[in-house]
């Protein structure tokens, strides 16, 4: 599936939020949001209201910023979280929350998602003792991720623990870090998911 390769910071600065897209540079005074804390372009220091459709869509943006996904496999989640029982919008973070790379970068195997994608990618990461290298695998309780037995030492895998250090373990993952295991206890459930993010506005957004 293809991804952005476009600029990572002008996305902070498009979302008006910090997005923590670059790992360790995010806590540095680097941070170009720190440095410019505008729209980027020409008219980006200019004042903008936004209308009801423009704050949701820039709600929708920003999640999908934040999970690294492009749209359309974005409108397919949220047709999946549609399908699905139970309130769409918490449905549809569920699904992102349990893609592959986005438990890689929870559990703090990657600095940021981009790279925790890239360790999918190199088959770097097994799910229940098989390679898989798809970053949009969806977990399921009781599965077990583990790194592989020769890439356990790699530098910036044991860089990125120390980096994760600073963010919170999400309870629904059990993570043994001398193994490099972690489990699956349960489905990532709504208050599991502590990022900011209004999941009612992307559902108004792709219900118009
Ligand atoms: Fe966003 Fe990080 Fe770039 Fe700052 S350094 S603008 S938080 S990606």
């Amino acid at each position: 599936m293809a991804r952005y390769i476009g600029p990572v910071c002008k996305q902070c600065r498009r979302e008006n939020m910090k997005l923590f897209l670059k790992g360790e540079r995010c806590y540095t005074d680097k941070c170009s949001f720190d440095r410019r804390p505008y729209p980027p372009g020409v008219h980006g220091q200019r004042r903008s209201k936004f209308t009801e459709y423009g704050v949701r869509l820039r709600e929708k943006q920003k999640v999908r910023r934040m999970y690294g996904v492009l749209e359309k496999q974005f409108r397919r989640y949220f047709a999946m979280a549609d399908r699905q029982r139970g309130v769409t919008g918490e449905n549809l973070l569920n699904l992102l929350e349990r893609r592959l790379d986005s438990a890689v970068f929870r559990l703090g195997l990657g600095s940021t998602r981009t790279e925790a994608r890239q360790l999918v990618r190199h088959k770097h990461v097994k799910v229940n003792g098989r390679t898989v290298n798809i970053p949009s695998f969806l977990l399921r309780p009781g599965d077990t991720i583990t790194v592989r037995e020769k890439s356990k030492n790699l530098a910036r895998i044991q860089g990125a623990l120390e980096v994760a250090a600073r963010r919170e373990q999400p309870e629904w993952l059990e993570f043994n870090r001398d193994a490099l295991e972690a489990t699956v206890k349960a489905m990532p459930s709504r208050e599991a998911i502590t990022l900011p993010i209004e999941e009612q506005m992307i559902v108004e957004f792709y219900s118009r």
